[in-house]
């Protein structure tokens, strides 16, 4: 399937109402988007595939929903107040400011002068003041990642569902990074969300769980529509490791704008339950953690056979919702030409990531009889619980058919005077684009058959 350019992505996200920029209104902000009516749908419905296979289909992994504000203890200990850096630029002519890793030749990358600073780190999280006080010491950080607050709830988790190791905890919510250069639309972006998995290991065991874990995210992917060969597995090289990383696999994926990371599967080691531990001294961690005064827990199992307590490794999944988002969409967008000359866009959606799934269409728009018969059509599908059924009483057919090729609708349901005699409807299949006539009665185990696997 040929990769599509970003314009088109764009042009069809706002037209038909995915996505959007914010505040549009008022000139936007930079490097945020929102999602519109349709954009909602597809959206929930990658993360629902991600939690169904990483949380209801397995018994070892736990789900989680944490606060965004986080204590900066947190961030202290985990790195990222002295870590989570890019190191910037500064232009003294024109004073723009860009990332030192961009600019070429020592020249600023919008006026060309070499009037520059030294590059100097810039932090990329978000603080915010909490409390009526605005004073230095009473502030929080928007999570720049969601992992963190699973590692604080560790001891929680363990204590409150009694697993232990092998296990994980996993989490989709926002997060936030002060991007210096938010750009491709939403694939960088200051406010995002992200699907994580913190999955605990034995020391040791740790490398083969990660394999396993890359492998089982790549057939994640493919299962929702994203061509194998257009991901590649990146092995990151040493000197580009994150602080806590013993390994990270990163995921590229052919996006329109060129080949870049869609998921990233770390082996964090100890490090993060040997960061956040109390009594850091009797564990034998094996990272380079910073000695911690403040915490009240002991981030560790033990050892049913020596009794002694151990801090896991954990291997970590991290995806990027919005960056799923832009991919799914990039696979699924085609433009065809058909027999009679026209052309169609169609988006050729997985049906479980359909926003909608099925468009229930009278023939009429102003029969009563024919439209009070579709609506009953659609309640019936809609109480199936298998996603959004809509009615669309537009009287065009050709339109509608239109429409929902465009945003993916898997089928559209005809509803015609025919059917007021003998109960058929005419069913057309998005991709086909055939037509047949069913049973109003076979319509539920269609819509089944369509979305359950
Ligand atoms: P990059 O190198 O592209 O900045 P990263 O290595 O900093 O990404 P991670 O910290 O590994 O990213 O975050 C895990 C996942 O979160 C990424 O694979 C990506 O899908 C998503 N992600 C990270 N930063 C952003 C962002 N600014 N906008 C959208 N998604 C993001």
């Amino acid at each position: 399937m040929p990769t599509q350019s970003m314009e088109q992505l764009v042009s069809l996200c706002k037209r038909r109402g995915f996505i959007f920029q914010t505040n549009e209104i008022y000139g936007g902000l930079q490097g945020v988007y929102d999602y519109g009516p349709l954009g909602v749908e597809l959206k929930e419905n990658l993360k629902k595939a991600w939690w169904t296979a990483m949380v209801y289909s397995r018994d070892d992994v736990e789900g989680l929903d944490a606060s965004i504000l986080t204590n900066k203890k947190v961030l202290k200990y985990s790195g990222h107040e002295d870590t989570f850096t890019d190191p910037l630029v500064d232009c003294k002519d024109c004073k723009n400011r860009m990332r030192a890793d961009h600019i070429k030749d020592s020249k600023c990358l919008h006026c060309g002068s070499t009037n520059l600073t030294e590059p100097r780190p810039f932090n990329l999280m978000f603080r915010t003041n909490i409390g009526p006080v605005s004073d230095d010491d009473s502030y929080a950080y928007l999570r720049p990642e969601t992992a963190q607050q699973i590692f604080t709830n560790f001891k929680n988790v363990v204590d409150s569902t009694s697993k232990s190791i092998p296990f994980g905890i996993a989490q989709i919510g926002k997060a936030f990074r002060n991007e210096i250069t938010p750009r491709n639309f939403i694939f960088r972006v200051r406010e995002f969300e992200q699907m994580e998995l913190e999955f605990f290991v034995k020391k040791g065991e740790d490398e083969d769980w990660h394999k396993y874990w890359i492998k089982e995210r790549i057939n994640w992917w493919v299962q929702q529509g994203v061509e194998k060969d257009k991901i590649k597995v990146l092995n990151v090289p040493q000197e580009e490791l994150s602080h806590y990383s013993k390994a990270t696999i990163d995921l590229m994926y052919e996006f329109p704008h060129g080949v870049e990371e869609l998921e990233g599967i770390a082996n964090r080691t100890d490090f993060d339950l040997g960061s956040h531990s109390k009594n850091q001294e009797d564990l034998d961690i094996t990272a380079d953690v910073l000695k911690n005064k403040d915490s009240n827990a002991r981030l560790a199992v033990q050892n049913i056979d020596s009794k002694k307590w151990e801090v896991p490794y954990v291997i970590e999944p991290s995806a990027g919702v919005d960056r799923g988002v832009l991919a799914i969409l990039n696979e699924s967008y085609k433009e065809e030409t058909l027999e009679n000359g026209k052309n169609r866009v169609v988006l050729a959606l997985k049906p479980h990531l359909s926003p909608i799934k099925a468009a229930v269409i009278p023939i009429k728009k102003n029969d009563s009889t024919i439209v009070d018969f579709s609506k009953k059509i659609k309640d019936n599908l809609q109480k199936l619980g298998l996603g959004r059924v809509v009615l669309e009483n537009t009287g065009n057919i050709g339109k509608s058919y239109r429409k929902h090729d465009e945003i993916g609708t898997p089928i559209c349901i005809t509803i015609d005077f025919e059917t007021l005699e003998d109960s058929t409807v005419t069913v057309r299949d998005r991709d086909s684009m055939e037509q047949k006539r069913v049973k109003v009665e076979t319509l539920d185990n269609l819509m089944r058959n369509l979305l359950v696997k």
